[in-house]
């Protein structure tokens, strides 16, 4: 196990500690974009309600419900149906950086499963239609762009934009450790990521700048 994680069993040991379970939903997909590009695998997270990218799921307390019972809870609230977890879908949990707004520590609990495409379509319909959390605690779910385009763009992009707490790396774990794409794919995309990013700066910097001109005119 790497360092700073932790078994599900030396977690639930912590006392005085917070939870959190999030999951990571994927199917295989015969998709092409284009009709030429294999999609591959549908990845889903959220854009959450804080602006940030995450995974499904939310708090949960050990002591009233088991992990993946309160998993399963959250979400229905986010995703609008009822998704059984369970242990074997456990793939980590590991403590959360310190943070200035709680004083007692968070651990985070990471789950994957495996669906069927079309279990993947309605758990989409469902969080824009019947869920309770739609367009509050989140904005909507989404689709993570397994490819390369001609320009570098999809996955370097993708990674290029800004996560909540751990889930870049949590993304980029269950990527390798499912198979999802390879360990070159992987590297290629985050080195490409780096350069989005001083790009996406300097876009920021450009908008700033824009936005002060405008303030002084008006
Ligand atoms: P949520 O209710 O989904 O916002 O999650 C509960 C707590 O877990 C919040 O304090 C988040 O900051 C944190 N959190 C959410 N997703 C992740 C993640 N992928 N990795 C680490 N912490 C997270
Ligand atoms: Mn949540």
């Amino acid at each position: 196990m790497a360092s700073g994680q932790l078994s599900r069993a030396e977690a639930l040991a912590c006392s005085g500690c917070r939870h959190a379970c999030h999951v990571m939903l994927y199917a295989d997909t015969k998709a092409q974009l284009f009709g030429r590009i294999p999609i591959k695998h549908i990845i889903l997270m959220q854009m959450r309600f804080d602006g940030l990218l995450g995974f499904p799921g939310g708090l949960v307390n050990p002591s009233k419900e088991t992990l993946e019972s309160g998993l399963t809870r959250e979400l229905s609230e986010e995703l609008g149906l009822a998704l059984p977890i369970s242990v074997e879908d456990h793939v980590d949990s590991c403590f959360a950086p310190a943070s200035s707004s709680s004083s007692s520590h968070l651990i985070t609990h990471f789950y994957v499963k495996k669906m069927d495409e079309e279990q993947i379509r309605e758990v989409e319909r469902a969080a824009a239609s019947t869920a309770a959390d739609h367009g509050l605690e989140v904005l909507g779910m989404i689709r993570v762009p397994l490819y390369t385009t001609k320009g570098g763009g999809g996955l370097a992009s993708f990674l290029s934009h800004s996560f909540i707490g751990s889930a870049r790396s949590q993304l980029v774990d269950a990527m390798l450790r499912f198979n999802l794409v390879t360990p070159g794919e992987l590297h290629k995309a985050l080195t490409h990521s780096l350069k989005t990013h001083a790009h996406t700066k300097q876009d920021l910097e450009a908008a700033l700048a824009l936005m002060e001109e405008r303030r002084k005119r008006f």
